[in-house]
């Protein structure tokens, strides 16, 4: 089973892509483990990544997509794979055709585990640190018993700048900006699949599950 994970931030996708590669035992391919992987091979295409990234440059897609090219050839991925942060625009989602062509494979789903931006902010901002030990909580899943006040020192809780709304906010537009038009490219090519994430953790595996299992 060849599989795309897509999700906004806190949608849950890394929950969900564990226990996929848990259960079929296929790898998990994130763009940040195949670069980490390249450069630690130090194969001539991990090589030029580095290049790009040691100065602080973003790498460009013909690299990107090689490296790809280069991970999906390897024989683990000989029973599927689930990749996860690939492709980021239509651009790269035809170049992994390309690739996919060439080596005789299709995708079989992009899974898109959908979760309302509201629900996403509330998730995103809700939590909270202890100034004092750093014990984490959370307004609505992990609330301190007294407000603002860390159940296990006393110490003043505290928001991180990354959890205020507004960075939240623009952390959700620029992923919505970025994932609507692949969203569309896969529902042209009727391999959308849409779980709804506003549910227990297990409860969205079943859903995924369910699917997965019509693969076999
Ligand atoms: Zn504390």
């Amino acid at each position: 089973m060849n599989l795309i994970l897509m999700g906004l931030p806190g949608a849950g996708k890394g929950t969900q892509a564990e226990k996929i590669v848990q259960k079929y035992q296929i790898p998990h391919i994130s763009t940040g483990d195949m670069f980490r992987q390249a450069i630690k091979d130090g194969t001539e295409l991990g090589l030029k990544a580095k290049s790009y990234m040691d100065k602080g440059e973003l790498v460009p897609d013909e690299v990107t997509v090689g490296i790809v090219r280069e991970r999906l050839s390897k024989s683990d991925c000989q029973a599927g794979f689930l990749l996860d942060g690939f492709p980021r625009t239509v651009q790269q989602a035809e170049s992994l055709d390309q690739i996919l062509n060439d080596l005789n494979k299709k995708i079989d789903y992009c899974i898109h585990i959908n979760v309302d931006k509201n629900i996403l902010m509330e998730r995103l901002t809700g939590r909270r640190i202890c100034k004092s030990c750093g014990a984490t909580y959370h307004l609505v899943f992990n609330p301190p018993q007294v407000a603002n006040t860390c159940d296990k020192c006393g110490g003043e809780l505290y928001q991180r700048p990354d959890d205020h709304a507004e960075t939240v906010q623009n952390r959700l537009d620029v992923n919505v900006k970025q994932m609507k038009p692949l969203l569309d490219f896969y529902a042209s090519k009727d391999v959308l699949k849409t779980i709804n994430g506003v549910q227990e953790i297990n409860k969205v595996f079943e859903e995924i599950d369910k699917l997965l299992a019509g693969l076999k």
